[in-house]
C-alpha cells in the first residue's frame, strides 16, 4: 500500500518507518529540509533507542523514501498528518497552525477515494472541522482520527506493537471505507488480536486527551503524596510500593519526583482544558490546573532542597545537574524538568554544569547561558552537590564510592528517587530526595 506520512519529527519518522517495516511502500514528507537530509541518509535527527537501526534497514529495502516536495504524496492511499500541536504562546490552547498548514498543503494532491489519517494530538472538534474541508475541496476524500500512544524511549516497540488501535470514523458508508483501508495498513497489528476501539471523531480525539490526563494526575497524586510525607516524615516510595500492590492502583506512574515534562502531558492537559473552557465546560477539568500546579511545585521544592543541602546559599557553590532530557532514553528537552531546575539554580547564583547522555547537544541551542560537561564525573569535578535529574540508566548504576572521590562534598539530590539510598549513604554521601527522609 503506497502510504504518506506528513511531519517526520518524533512521531513522523518513528511511523514512516515502522510502516515501511510492515510491507508498505512509505514516503514521509516533511518541510524541515536538514531532517529530510538527516533521514534520507539513515541518520536519526533525534535520539530513539533502535530507530537508526529501522530506519537504515527500511531504508535499504526501497519502500522508504524522505521528502520536502508534498507532490511526492501524490496517489498514497493512506495520508497520515503527524505534525506538531505545541502550546500557543503565553495561551493554554494548541497551535494548530501546522495541522492546519498540512492538511491545506495535502488538498493540493489529495485525491478522491483517498484517506487522510490525523495522528496529531488536536483538540476535540478538530476532525470534524478538518473533514469537513476536505470534503469540500476533494469530494470523495474522506478523514479518520487514529490518536499515537507512543512513548519516546519505547517509540518502535509502541508502534509496531501498541495496546491498542483507536480509529475515529465517519459515519457510514464512509466509515466503512475508512475502517477498511485502516485495517490493511495496519494488518499485520490487527491479524494478531490488538485490540480496537472504533468510535466517531470526538471520541477518537479524547481518548488521547484522557489518556494523558489520567497518567498526569497519577503524577501528581503522587507527588502531592510526596509533600504530605515531606510534612510527615513517611516515605514517598514505601507508601508507592504499598498502595500499587493493589490491582486497581498499580505501580506504574506511581513514581514521586521532579514530576512530568516533554512534548506531550504538559501542553496536552493545557489545551484540554483550553478546550473544555471554549465547549463552556471547564468546570468539569478544574481538578488539571491543581495537577499542574502540583507538577511544577517540585521544580521549586528541588531548587529549595538543593539550597538547603548547600548550608541555606547556592551562591557561588558547584552544583552537578545529571540529566537534561525530559526522560531517560531520550534527547527531548521540551518542558524538561532537569533544565529547568537547572536554570533556577543558576539564577540563584549557584554555579551549575549540567550532562546528559544524549540531549546535550539540543540543550545547548535552547539554553546556551547553562554550562555543559560531557560526563557524570566532568559535571562532578569538586561539586558541593549532585542532583540527579533524569533517571538515565547510566547514573542509576554510577558507583558511589568512586564517585564520592570526585565531588567536593558528598552531597546527593535524587530528583526521581532512582538511586540506591542505603549504597549512596553506606558510601558516605547525604542523601536528599523528595518526599523521603534524609538519608
Ligand atoms: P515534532 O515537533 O518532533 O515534529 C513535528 C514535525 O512536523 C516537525 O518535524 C515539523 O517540521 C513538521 N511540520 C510542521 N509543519 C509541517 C507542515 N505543514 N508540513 C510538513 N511537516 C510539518 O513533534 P512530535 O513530538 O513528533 O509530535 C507530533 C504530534 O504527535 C503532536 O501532536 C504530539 O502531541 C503528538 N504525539 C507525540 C508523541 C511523542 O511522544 N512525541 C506521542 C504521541 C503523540
Amino acid at each position: 500500500m503506497k502510504i504518506s506520512v506528513i511531519g517526520c519529527g518524533y512521531l513522523g519518522a518513528v511511523h514512516a518507518a515502522s510502516m515501511a517495516e510492515l510491507g508498505h511502500d512509505v514516503v514521509g514528507i516533511d518541510v524541515d529540509r536538514p531532517k529530510i537530509e538527516a533521514l534520507s541518509q539513515a541518520r536519526a535527527p533525534f535520539f530513539e533507542p533502535g530507530f537508526e537501526e529501522l530506519l537504515a534497514r527500511t531504508l535499504a529495502t526501497g519502500r522508504l523514501r524522505f521528502s520536502t516536495d508534498f507532490a511526492d504524496a501524490a496517489g498514497a492511499a493512506v495520508h497520515f498528518v503527524c505534525v506538531g500541536t505545541p502550546q500557543r504562546r503565553g495561551e493554554y490552547a494548541a497551535d494548530m497552525r501546522y495541522v492546519q498548514g498540512a492538511v491545506e498543503s495535502l488538498l493540493d494532491i489529495l485525491a478522491t477515494g483517498e484517506l487522510v489519517v490525523g495522528k496529531s494530538t488536536v483538540p476535540v472538534g478538530t476532525a470534524a472541522r478538518l473533514a469537513e474541508l476536505i470534503g469540500d475541496k476533494v469530494p470523495g476524500a474522506l478523514l479518520a482520527w487514529n490518536p499515537e500512544f507512543l512513548r519516546e524511549g519505547f517509540a518502535v516497540e509502541d508502534t509496531l506493537h501498541p495496546d491498542r488501535l483507536v480509529y475515529g470514523l465517519p459515519s457510514c458508508p464512509d466509515g466503512d471505507t475508512a475502517r477498511k483501508l485502516l485495517d490493511e495498513v495496519y494488518a499485520p497489528i490487527v491479524e494478531r488480536g490488538t485490540p480496537k476501539v472504533e468510535s466517531d471523531y470526538a471520541t477518537a480525539e479524547m481518548v488521547k486527551t484522557a489518556a494523558n490526563s489520567f497518567l498526569a494526575t497519577k503524577i501528581s497524586f503522587i507527588n502531592a503524596m510526596a509533600e504530605l510525607c515531606e510534612a510527615t516524615g513517611a516515605d514517598v516510595k514505601l507508601l508507592a510500593d504499598a498502595i500499587g500492590y493493589d490491582d486497581r492502583i498499580g505501580r506504574k506512574f506511581l513514581n514521586a519526583g521532579l514530576g512530568f515534562g516533554g512534548g506531550c502531558l504538559p501542553k496536552d492537559i493545557r489545551a484540554f482544558m483550553a478546550r473544555a473552557g471554549e465547549l463552556g465546560a471547564d468546570q468539569a477539568l478544574t481538578f488539571l490546573r491543581e495537577v499542574d500546579n502540583i507538577n511544577m511545585r517540585r521544580r521549586i521544592r528541588m531548587v529549595e532542597l538543593a539550597r538547603e543541602v548547600c548550608d541555606g546559599s547556592l551562591l557561588g557553590k558547584r552544583v552537578a545537574v545529571l540529566g537534561a532530557a525530559f526522560k531517560p532514553d531520550s534527547d527531548d528537552i521540551r518542558d524538561s524538568p532537569a533544565l529547568n531546575v537547572a536554570a533556577q539554580l543558576q539564577l540563584q547564583g549557584a554555579v551549575v554544569r549540567v550532562t546528559d547522555p544524549a540531549a546535550v547537544e539540543n540543550s545547548r541551542r535552547l539554553w546556551p547561558q547553562l554550562d555543559y560537561a560531557d560526563t557524570a564525573e566532568e559535571a562532578a569535578d569538586r561539586a558541593d552537590a549532585v542532583l540527579v535529574l533524569t533517571e538515565w540508566k547510566d547514573y542509576r548504576q554510577l558507583d558511589p564510592v568512586a564517585f564520592g572521590k570526585i565531588v567536593k562534598q558528598k552531597r546527593v539530590l535524587d530528583g526521581r528517587n532512582a538511586l540506591d539510598r542505603d549504597a549512596w549513604t553506606a558510601a558516605g554521601w547525604t542523601y536528599r530526595a523528595l518526599g523521603r527522609r534524609a538519608g
